[in-house]
């Protein structure tokens, strides 16, 4: 990740990179993780009062200051940032209203645009042969635009309150296709189930963590296997 200042005087631009291995997301005001990958990668102006000293030109200038990806990871790791501090009552709080993600995501243009592109799915988390195929479809037209498509495989869930509740975690075998949840018991996890982790209500083990893999064999260094 390289974050970046851009003087709008001089037109020098200070850069440095930093290896991260997650990217969590605000949610707040979001309905979607590609909404709220845009709002990340939204270029803040330093002026008035947050004037920044330009270290080409020497004076406090107009900058703008932001964030861009360098090179996208084999695995995606992707926080939810569902517990924000409320500083009118000093404590923590938990956010519940839904975000949507979705299984098989085109990441081709986001290093470019911060930009994620994917389907909405009427079968979405089914391993029934209908729904895989169409998966199989989507990836195939995704793979069009370049190597970087991915396939959600991993869902970390919370499910309660801010300062009670519960952690599971929703794993896809992606040989099987099948969804497990992985509670105090290892059980088969339904669509509905994995789709209450998108959130909407208090009662939902709403998503908190996403993991995602790109398509094709993993790099030699390192081989992670694809079947639990
Ligand atoms: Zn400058």
């Amino acid at each position: 990740m390289e974050n970046y200042l851009y003087c709008t005087y001089c037109k020098g631009t200070t850069a440095r990179q930093d290896q991260v291995t997650a990217l969590s997301l605000d949610i707040e005001g979001t309905s979607s993780i590609e909404e709220a990958f845009l709002r990340y990668f939204e270029a803040e102006v330093l002026d008035g009062n947050n004037l920044y000293l330009c270290q080409y030109c020497l004076g406090r200038r107009k900058t703008i200051k932001g964030v861009s990806i360098v090179q996208l990871p084999f695995i995606a790791t992707i926080g939810i940032k569902r517990f924000v501090f409320n500083f009118e009552d000093m404590k923590i709080e938990k956010l519940y209203h839904k975000v949507v993600f979705h299984e098989i995501i085109d990441m081709n243009q986001f290093m470019v645009n911060g930009k994620i592109y994917s389907e909405d799915d009427t079968e979405a988390f089914s391993n029934a042969p209908s729904a895989m195929e169409k998966r199989e479809q989507l990836k195939r037209r995704f793979l069009l635009n370049g190597p970087y498509v991915y396939e959600l495989y991993c869902i970390i869930a919370h499910q309660g309150r801010a300062d009670a509740g519960n952690y599971c975690a929703f794993i896809k075998c992606l040989k099987t296709k099948r969804w497990l949840q992985f509670d105090t018991m290892v059980s088969l996890a339904t669509p509905q189930l994995i789709l209450s982790t998108l959130g909407g209500t208090n009662q939902d083990p709403s998503a908190v963590c996403l993991y995602y893999r790109q398509l094709g064999e993993s790099p030699q260094h390192n081989k992670i296997p694809i079947s639990i």
